[in-house]
C-alpha cells in the first residue's frame, strides 16, 4: 500500500456509509479528499445546486477536519486535473456514479491511472444494487417498474446485509494540491438562492436526524399522506440523498428496523425501487437523456411558445395549482411530487410544449435534481418514457387541487393574491362571478392571471395531436 490516498468526492459528501473513504482511510497514513467542481456542469444549468453544493462542501470540509482529512475543492476540467496525479507515492480511490457522462469520465480517469500505472480503486456507487445485475430472463433490461422492482429488491435481499461502514481518524493532515478553493466561490451570481436559507440545512447531520425523524414519526402514514402537499407527509430527503449526505443503503437499514413493517413502510421502499429504476433506464438507455425513449414522440406536434413557457415558469398560468407548485419551486428549490405531476402534465399536455423544455427548467431550480429521476419522470408524464403515463391521462389542474389540496392550504400559502378568495372557487378562481370579485377585491384577469389555456379545449388538442401519433 502506497502512504497516501486521494478519494474522488462527487455525488458522496458524506462520513458514514461511504465506502472510498473508508477504505481509504483504513488504508492510508493520509488521506485527502478532492472535490473537481466543473463549472460547466452548473452555469445556467444548476444554479440551484451552487448553493447547496457550496453549503454542503463547507460542512464537509469541516467534518473531515475531525479525521485529519483535508478537503481540497479544484476548479476545473475532472480529466485534466486527474491527469495531473503523476505516479508516486499514492493511490486514488471513488465511488461510482451511475450517470453516462460520469461514467465515461470515470473510464478515461481509469485508462489514464492505469497508463500512468497510479494504483486506483472504486466501490459501488449510492444505489442498491448495480443496474447491470436487474434483468430479465432473457437477459435485457426491465422496462416496466412493477417487475423491475420485483427482481431487484430480491436480488438486493439475498445479498449480505450492508454493513455500517465508519471512517478512522488519521494521525495527521497535509495538504495536496495547489490552487483549491473556498467553497464559498461556488455561490450562484444572483442572490436567489439566499431564500433557501429559510428552507435547508445541507449537512450529512441534517440529512441523518431528518431520516431518523421521519421513520419514527411518520412513515407509518406515508401511504395515506404522501400525496398531501399540505401537510409533510414525505421524507424530503431528496436534495440529501441526491448529493449523497446520506446513502439509499444506510436509509435501507434504518427502514430494516422497524418493527412493523405497514403500508407506509412498503410504500416509501417502493419509491426508492422508483429511484433504482430511473437509474437502471439511463444506463440501460442512455439516448433517452437526450431524446423521447418511445421513437414515435419524434413526430409530436410540440408548440413553441415562449409567453406560455414564461407564465409556466413564473407561476402566472391562471390554474392555481399549477402556479403554487411552480412558485414552491422557485421559492425552495423543491417541490413535492403530487405537483411536479401536476406542473409536468400542464406544460406537456395542456400548453403542449416540449418536455425538454420542463426538465431543463426543473435542473436549473431544483436543489435535488438528479439526471437519472428527473429525466425519467419526465417521459413518464409525456408518455414517451419507459413505463410511462398513458397518452390520455391528462391531469385535470382544477380537479387535481380539489382533490389533493381540498382546503386550498397549500395553494393560498404560495398563491397569496387568492388567500381571501372563497374555498369553493379557489381551483377555479374565474368562475366566481364579477361582482363577487369586485366585492372581495380580487379580480381575475387584474390581480390573478385568467387561466392562459381554457381546460377542455386544450385537453381536446393534446388529445387530438396524441392521436397523430398513432396513425
Ligand atoms: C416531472 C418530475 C421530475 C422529477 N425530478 C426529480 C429529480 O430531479 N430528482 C429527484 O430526486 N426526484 C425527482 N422526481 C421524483 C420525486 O418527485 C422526488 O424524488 C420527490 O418528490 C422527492 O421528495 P421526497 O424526498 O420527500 O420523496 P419521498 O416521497 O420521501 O421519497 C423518498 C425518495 O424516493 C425517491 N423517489 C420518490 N418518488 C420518486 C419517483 N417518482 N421517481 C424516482 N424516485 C423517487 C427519491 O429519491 C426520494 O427522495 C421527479 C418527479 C417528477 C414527476
Amino acid at each position: 500500500m502506497t502512504k497516501k490516498g486521494i478519494v474522488w468526492i462527487r455525488d458522496d459528501l458524506r462520513v458514514l456509509d461511504n465506502p472510498a473513504l473508508s477504505f481509504a482511510s483504513k488504508n492510508h497514513e493520509i488521506v485527502n479528499a478532492l472535490f473537481i467542481y466543473n463549472s460547466e456542469l452548473y452555469d445556467n444549468k444548476r444554479e440551484a445546486q451552487k448553493w447547496w453544493l457550496s453549503k454542503s462542501l463547507e460542512f464537509f470540509k469541516s467534518e473531515l477536519a475531525n479525521y485529519n482529512i483535508n478537503l481540497e475543492i479544484l476548479s476545473g476540467n475532472e480529466i485534466e486535473i486527474l491527469s495531473k496525479i503523476k505516479k508516486q507515492d499514492i493511490s486514488i480511490y471513488w465511488n461510482k456514479v451511475y450517470e453516462p457522462d460520469q461514467k465515461d469520465i470515470e473510464k478515461k480517469a481509469s485508462e489514464y491511472f492505469k497508463k500512468a500505472d497510479i494504483n486506483f480503486k472504486f466501490f459501488k456507487g449510492n444505489i442498491l444494487i448495480e443496474y447491470q445485475e436487474v434483468q430479465k430472463d432473457d437477459g435485457t433490461p426491465f422496462k416496466v417498474f412493477t417487475p423491475f422492482w420485483k427482481n431487484a429488491e430480491q436480488k438486493y435481499l439475498n445479498k449480505p446485509p450492508f454493513k455500517q461502514l465508519n471512517l478512522k481518524k488519521l494521525k495527521k493532515s497535509e495538504q495536496i494540491f495547489k490552487n483549491s478553493i473556498d467553497p464559498k466561490k461556488l455561490l450562484p451570481k444572483k442572490s436567489w438562492y439566499k431564500k433557501f436559507e429559510n428552507y435547508w440545512k445541507p449537512s450529512e447531520t441534517v440529512a441523518l436526524q431528518n431520516t431518523k425523524k421521519f421513520i419514527k414519526d411518520r412513515i407509518k402514514d406515508y401511504g395515506d399522506t404522501r400525496d398531501f402537499p399540505n401537510i409533510q407527509g414525505t421524507s424530503k430527503i431528496s436534495p440529501f440523498l441526491k448529493h449523497g449526505q446520506i446513502s439509499v443503503e444506510t436509509i435501507w437499514r434504518f427502514c430494516g428496523e422497524i418493527k412493523n413493517k405497514g403500508k407506509g413502510y412498503r410504500k416509501y421502499v417502493n419509491e426508492l425501487g422508483w429511484r433504482e429504476f430511473s437509474h437502471s433506464l439511463i444506463n440501460n438507455f442512455p439516448e433517452m437523456l437526450k431524446g423521447n425513449l418511445r421513437k414515435e414522440f419524434d413526430n409530436f406536434p410540440w408548440i413553441k411558445n415562449n409567453e406560455y413557457l414564461s407564465a409556466w415558469k413564473k407561476g402566472m398560468t391562471g390554474y392555481p395549482i399549477v402556479d403554487a407548485g411552480m412558485r414552491e419551486l422557485y421559492e425552495t428549490g423543491w417541490m413535492h411530487n403530487r405537483l411536479r405531476m401536476v406542473v409536468a402534465s400542464f406544460l406537456i399536455k395542456h400548453l403542449r410544449i416540449h418536455w425538454k423544455e420542463g426538465e431543463k427548467h426543473f435542473r436549473n431550480c431544483l436543489l435535488d435534481f438528479n439526471e437519472a429521476n428527473n429525466v425519467a419522470q419526465w417521459q413518464w408524464v409525456a408518455g414517451s418514457g419507459a413505463d410511462a403515463a398513458p397518452y390520455f391521462r391528462i391531469f385535470n389542474p382544477i380537479l387535481q387541487g380539489e382533490k389533493f389540496d381540498k382546503d386550498g392550504e397549500y395553494t393560498a400559502k404560495w398563491v397569496p393574491e387568492l388567500k381571501n378568495y372563497p374555498k369553493e372557487f379557489l381551483h377555479k378562481p374565474w368562475e366566481l362571478e364579477k361582482k363577487q370579485q369586485e366585492k372581495i377585491n380580487i379580480i381575475i384577469g387584474k390581480n390573478y392571471p385568467s387561466p392562459i389555456v381554457i381546460h377542455e379545449k386544450a385537453r381536446a388538442a393534446a388529445l387530438n395531436a396524441f392521436q397523430t401519433l398513432r396513425k
